[in-house]
């Protein structure tokens, strides 16, 4: 008797999960290449989350996506990690790879992959302003893609400087931190700026403290918040003939990298911005 192939099963696990866009991205690329894959979009509260990954072992996933508040909790379900996941310290991405659930961090490797469609970090100034989640996954990733030094302008000097010495320690590239407790003006040096607060999620106004005129033409200013996309920095960066970057191109990349990850084809990234950009309503 033959076996019946059930399809791949992929998904993410994150409470809340309703409104994940990534769920119409992945699916919209499973659909465009014809793979037999499923994503499931999957509310697992904190306390079920050991339970969620055996599960997923048990069924035989190709892998799963962890997002909020999950992604460094997952870590110690995990046999392994990726070298940048292991840096960062967080896991987005889970990939079953021989028998093991391996940690991937795919958020700053999208970044780096939307980055290059306008400049190759490689040997330039960066300069990232946040030192969350999404910032670590940014300067660790910009670091490992060879990037000259990282600044990293935080609001909580501490966790600025944590991550300044993470980048250093993990990626050997020079970096160091700024307080942020007045307007901040961009070094003539720098060669790209990326703004990876959460100050702008949901609100095209809202913009962090800068000093606007240090915008200047010839900068790179990307931005990683997806919703509104055009934000009012990057609305204020073209102003002063900066070249900008909307957070929809990491969106996109990280699912990307992970749907190569788990079946091996290299998906249509403008068929998933497509999908997102749907999803999101933007
Ligand atoms: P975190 O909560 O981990 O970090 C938030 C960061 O924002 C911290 O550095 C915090 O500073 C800073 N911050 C918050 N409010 C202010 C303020 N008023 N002024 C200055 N700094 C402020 O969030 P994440 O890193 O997970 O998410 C950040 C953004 O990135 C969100 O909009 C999220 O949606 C987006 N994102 C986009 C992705 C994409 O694929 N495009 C992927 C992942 C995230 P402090 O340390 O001082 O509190």
């Amino acid at each position: 008797m033959t076996a019946t192939f059930l399809g791949i099963h992929t998904g993410s696990f994150s409470s809340p999960a309703a409104g994940n866009p990534t769920v119409v991205m992945v699916e919209a690329a499973y659909r465009h290449h014809g793979i037999d894959a499923r994503y499931l979009n999957c509310e697992v509260a904190p306390g079920a989350l050991r339970d969620a990954v055996g599960g997923a072992r048990a069924m035989g996933w190709a892998g799963f996506n962890c997002s909020l508040p999950h992604k460094v909790a997952v870590i110690d379900h995990l046999d392994r990690l990726a070298e940048s996941a292991e840096v960062i310290g967080a896991v987005n991405t889970v990939v079953a790879t021989h028998g093991e659930l391996v940690g991937h961090n795919t958020d700053g490797q999208g970044f780096v992959e939307s980055l290059r469609t306008v400049v190759d970090p490689a040997g330039l100034e960066v300069v990232v302003l946040g030192a969350g989640g999404a910032a670590r996954a940014v300067a660790v990733e910009t670091a490992l893609a060879g990037a000259a030094r990282v600044t990293v302008v935080n609001r909580t000097e501490r966790r600025g400087a944590e991550l300044a010495r993470l980048v250093t320690a993990g990626t050997g590239v020079p970096a160091a931190s700024v307080p942020w407790d007045q307007p901040y003006a961009v070094p003539a040096t720098t060669d790209v700026v990326v703004h990876a607060t959460s100050v702008g999620f949901g609100d095209g106004d809202a913009l962090v403290a800068l000093e606007l005129d240090s915008l200047r033409e010839g900068l790179v200013v990307a931005d990683v918040v997806v919703s509104p996309p055009r934000t009012a920095l990057l609305r204020a960066a073209e102003a002063r003939g900066a070249r900008t970057l909307d957070g929809l191109g990491m969106l996109v990349g990280q699912g990307a990298l992970a749907v190569r990850h788990w079946t091996g084809i290299d998906p249509d990234r403008e068929v998933m911005r497509t999908a997102a950009i749907a999803a999101l309503r933007i």
